[in-house]
């Protein structure tokens, strides 16, 4: 089912997310939820959703990796590769802004199905991008934090007189 996404200021966007102990039904309903939210994501597109953002404060997401949606139970990032990279990011929870964060390039993470069994795998380019942005929703971090301590600048989407959709510098936003 389609929920609504939270937004900030919500609370629960800042919560520490908990553990997954029982691999049952709810577990299932969460991420079917999730995928069908993200699916109904159009513009822009969704890339990935964590529970807290549906109100669920539990530790998993959905991320859309190479056309399909795969979801992440209790995932913890075991090797940030050295090098880093600079890329744009929005989140559907901190509606129509954008902003560049640095990140490792490259991620070693291993997390649980929706069954409990556990995988490993090795993540680089926007899988590794996407991963490391929904692992922070579930320490209650978002991509703007990044912006800020990393003196990064907020944009937002504006049209041009031609109608044309732009980037547009926006003054920093206190209380996120
Ligand atoms: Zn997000």
């Amino acid at each position: 089912m389609v929920k609504p996404i939270f937004t900030i200021p919500d609370k629960r966007l800042r919560q520490k997310s908990e553990e997954i102990i029982a691999f049952d039904k709810t577990i299932g309903q969460i991420i079917a939820d999730l995928t069908d939210t993200l699916v109904a994501q159009t513009d822009p597109p969704g890339l990935g959703l964590s529970a807290p953002q549906i109100g669920i404060t539990k530790r998993l997401f959905v991320a859309k990796i190479r056309n399909k949606f795969k979801a992440f139970v209790n995932p913890q990032i075991l090797k940030f590769s050295k090098k880093e990279l600079a890329l744009l990011e929005g989140c559907f929870s901190v509606p129509e802004l954008y902003g560049h964060v640095v990140r490792p390039a490259e991620i070693d993470i291993t997390a649980c199905d929706r069954i409990g069994k556990q995988f490993k795998n090795h993540y680089k380019g926007l899988p590794a991008r996407i991963i490391q942005h929904e692992v922070d929703h579930l320490n209650g971090v978002l991509f703007v934090d990044h912006v800020h301590n990393q003196n990064g600048k907020l944009f937002k989407v504006e049209k041009n007189k031609k109608g044309k959709e732009q980037l547009v510098e926006v003054s920093r936003l206190i209380g996120l």
